[in-house]
């Protein structure tokens, strides 16, 4: 796996640590998605790449935001997002929050209790709710299960207490589970969303739309292990065009579809430059020498996701060097800061030799602490985006 093209340059150019992303790229994955599922909005989940550039770019296209609460409307709001695109998509929301999301005119709110559609009609007088459905987060690398969404049977009683306090009943929604790598997943999801479209219509209510949520698989990761994921975006996107007609012959009048793509549009666009600090060769506790690659960068400061994958690494000042097993770590004094299995890095690495992490754009710059063990967070730079 090898950085190409303008975000190659970026990184080639780079003589101190960054986070890098290409925003034309970011522009193909989009124009890639509308091709695929056409006549379907898609609003970007903001904490998956919380960079101004990258949201001005992504509202220049005419693409929505979903948002988590004030600050991230804010930002919205600033980049030129059209308040009417942003909605409120977190099911997690204190009555403040909602009269500020109200105040600035966000109309649309995503719950899934009688106790948040409660708060929404007292702080948001009017709104349009859409009810989130549980899902269990099978197959995904971060399953999104219990703490959002609810039952089908559920969701028809916060739906008619929605009815019930003056709000508008207007759709339902999913989340697969974040980095969802089977079709199966969606195809159990659209069997709950007509169970509830049904369910709900016995009762009169008829909603407009349905959310299909985030989770769509970006490319570019390797596992655990470093095997390259292929996730099967084809077949996704075929069952989600097939799941869509399903839902519209069955509910008869309009229904609008809506995506919420976080990571599937930025993460293989931004990638991380960061150096080597030290290589070591120092005997485990099992008696065996093992080599360590302690980077610049780590959990705390780009590379968060090392619970559940690798970043796949360049060494660009090593092409063709021969390569040894070494157990990759980052700067800071805390255990879990590393690569999750060994990686096989050039033998003779220095300190400061450059590396760089692809496959970072998502969850880079959210996931950043203010600065761990003194470690600065990462600037960034963008390339492109001159259309
Ligand atoms: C985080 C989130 C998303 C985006 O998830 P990805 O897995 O990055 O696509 C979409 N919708 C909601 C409500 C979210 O919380």
């Amino acid at each position: 796996m090898t950085a190409t093209g303008p975000l190659r340059d970026a990184l080639a150019a780079a003589t101190e640590d960054r986070l890098v992303y290409d925003l034309d790229g970011i522009g193909a994955s989009c124009a890639e998605l509308r091709r695929e599922l056409p006549g379907v909005h898609v609003r970007f989940a903001l904490k998956a790449c919380p960079v101004d550039e990258v949201l001005r770019y992504l509202a220049r296209r005419g693409i929505g935001v979903d948002a988590a609460g004030p600050e991230e409307i804010a930002q919205a709001v600033r980049a030129g997002v059209p308040v009417e695109r942003i909605h409120y998509g977190n099911t997690v929301k204190s009555d403040r929050n909602i009269a500020h999301a109200h105040r600035s005119g966000v109309r649309d709110y995503a719950t899934d209790s009688v106790e948040d559609v409660r708060a929404v009609a007292a702080h948001a007088p009017g709104a349009r709710v859409f009810c989130r459905l549980a899902t269990t987060g099978d197959g995904a690398l971060w399953g999104l299960s219990d703490k959002f969404g609810c039952a089908p049977a559920d969701a028809v009683d916060v739906l008619l207490a929605a009815w019930e306090a003056g709000l508008t009943p207007a759709g339902l929604s999913v989340h697969v589970g974040s980095q969802q790598m089977t079709a199966d997943a969606w195809q159990d999801a659209f069997a709950d969303l007509a169970q509830t479209l049904e369910a709900l219509r016995r009762r009169g209510v008829v909603l407009d739309h349905v959310n299909l949520g985030g989770g769509l698989p970006a490319r570019g990761y390797t596992d655990r292990y470093g095997t390259p994921l292929d996730p099967p975006l084809d077949k996704i996107f075929a069952v989600l065009r097939d799941g869509m007609q399903h839902l519209r012959d069955l509910h008869g009048g309009p229904l609008d579809f809506v995506v919420e793509p976080g990571r599937h549009l930025v993460a293989e666009h931004g990638a991380v430059r960061a150096h080597v600090v030290r290589t070591t060769r120092r005997r485990g506790p099992d008696g065996t020498y093992r080599r360590w690659l302690y980077l610049s960068a780590g959990r705390f400061n780009g590379l968060y996701e090392t619970d559940a994958l690798q970043y796949p690494l360049v060494f660009p000042t090593h092409p063709d060097a021969d390569r040894v097993p070494a157990r990759v770590a980052g700067p800071t004094c805390d255990s879990d800061d590393a690569f999750p299995a060994p990686v096989l890095v050039p033998a003779d690495l220095r300190s400061g030799d450059p590396v760089w992490a692809l496959a970072s754009g998502a969850y880079a710059a959210s996931y950043m602490t203010r600065g761990f063990n003194g470690f600065a967070p990462l600037p960034h730079t963008c390339v492109g985006g001159a259309r």
